[in-house]
């Protein structure tokens, strides 16, 4: 099927990987509609269903990602933030009536964090709006702060993408290592 140069772009930005899929995917939906060529317009269409990206009536949900700690990823594997995000509890209220998909669930690769700026630059491909930085890079108990913080939110704010600090614990208690449902 012939496509379109825009079309084409669009197809750019998916993972090489992943690319030949999406190809078909795109090719079948556009059959579907009854097309004979790939437009832009197809494309993405395609691309927000497949991603399952839409609400009902092609309006965008809010797409979130959570980046967290490499060395805490060793002992914990995230239920903390996805039960949160899940439940649109502690961190995550502030969704609370917004239709949002979960695009990301990455660590920031180890000291001093560098992955982080390459996988955000990834999902703002995919139209990332907000990304988290888990609870445990900036509480101090159980395990130490992260100590590139400051560094690791600049690197996401400069590609343009909001940072929200924290996943699942209470705002204003990082510092006691309070985890929201503890009690005091
Ligand atoms: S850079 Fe920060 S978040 Fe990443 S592994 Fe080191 S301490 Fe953890």
């Amino acid at each position: 099927m012939e496509w379109d140069d825009d079309a084409l772009e669009v197809l750019k930005e998916v993972p090489s990987f992943v690319r030949p899929l999406a190809k078909k995917a795109v090719e079948k939906l556009a059959r579907e509609e009854g097309l004979e060529r790939v437009t832009k317009e197809i494309a993405l269409k395609a691309k927000a269903k497949y991603l399952g990206l839409e609400e009902e009536g092609g309006k965008k949900k809010k797409r979130i990602a959570i980046v967290r700690c490499d060395i805490v990823s060793e002992v914990c594997p995230g239920i903390g933030c996805l039960l949160a995000y899940e439940n649109k509890k502690e961190l995550f209220k502030r969704y609370e009536g917004e239709e949002t998909s979960l695009v990301g669930f990455f660590t920031c690769g180890g000291c001093s964090g560098r992955r982080t700026f390459r996988l955000a630059n990834t999902l703002k491909r995919y139209g990332v709006d907000v990304i988290h930085m888990s609870s445990c890079m900036l509480m101090e108990e159980p395990f130490n702060r992260c100590i590139f913080k400051e560094d690791i939110k600049k690197s996401i704010e400069s590609l343009g993408i909001e940072v929200v600090e924290g996943t699942h614990h209470e705002v204003g208690k990082f510092a006691l290592g309070k985890r929201f449902h503890e009690k005091d």
